[in-house]
């Protein structure tokens, strides 16, 4: 391999030629990256050809300092394992427990998956992160653009409240303590088109009694 390849007959070389030639990286869809290498599949347990992040209930993991790198000559090791074992009993368990079969790649005396299998930015990239990150998280779709808006509370207050298993208090009835939640509402809501005298209206639709019970609790 060192010495290269030679080719009996090229287009500009009658008489052949010796090639050489490195692989620098591999670039492929995921599943046929994981064949080409022979490492376990993106479903296994070990799912990672990069870093040492082990079992499916770790994906999702975002705490990628404490990721680490995969060791290649371990990885090889394995590989050559699997090569040199003898029965197909012996191959399975390998490869259930390191998640490696040996892949002609190993030929190569540079070969390290780690750094040169390349996340497949197709299906990674293009089909699921950005993807997730637009539609889902950004919401930037028609139908969130098409979706009636949700206020945001302009400013939040720790009001006094009264629980259902409260008792009532003195002089208001179970309509007017409702009305101490709306009043709450209204009154952190962002402001509206026109916001004094729709406010302004809104309030002057609450009971007296449950106006009094917000005004003592701000002491206004
Ligand atoms: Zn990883």
């Amino acid at each position: 391999m060192e010495e290269g390849v030679k080719y009996s007959v090229m287009g500009s070389c009658p008489n052949g030629h010796i090639t050489r030639s490195a692989i620098a990286v591999v670039v492929m869809d995921l599943p046929t990256a994981r064949h080409t290498s022979q490492l376990a599949g993106h479903s296994a347990h070990i799912y990672c050809t990069v870093c040492q992040c082990y079992h499916r209930q770790t994906l999702g993991r975002v705490d990628h300092y404490n990721w680490e790198w995969r060791d290649d000559k371990a990885i090889r090791q394995h590989a050559e394992q699997w090569r040199d074992a003898t029965t197909l009993k012996d191959r399975i368990s390998i490869f259930d427990k390191c998640g490696t079969r040996y892949s002609e790649l190993w030929w190569l005396p540079y070969w390290s998956p780690a750094h040169q299998l390349v996340t497949d930015p197709m299906h990674a990239l293009f089909e699921n992160l950005l993807p997730t990150h637009f539609r889902h998280i950004l919401k930037l779709t028609s139908a969130d653009a098409a979706a009636p808006k949700t206020p945001v509370p302009a400013f939040s207050h720790n009001f006094l409240t009264i629980d259902d298993n409260d008792p009532m208090p003195e002089g208001m009835n179970a309509k007017e303590v409702k009305q101490v939640c709306s009043i709450h509402k209204l009154r952190t809501e962002s402001l509206k088109d026109e916001p004094n005298a729709l406010l302004h209206k809104q309030l002057m639709g609450k009971n007296t009694e449950a106006i009094k019970f917000v005004c003592n609790d701000l002491n206004i």
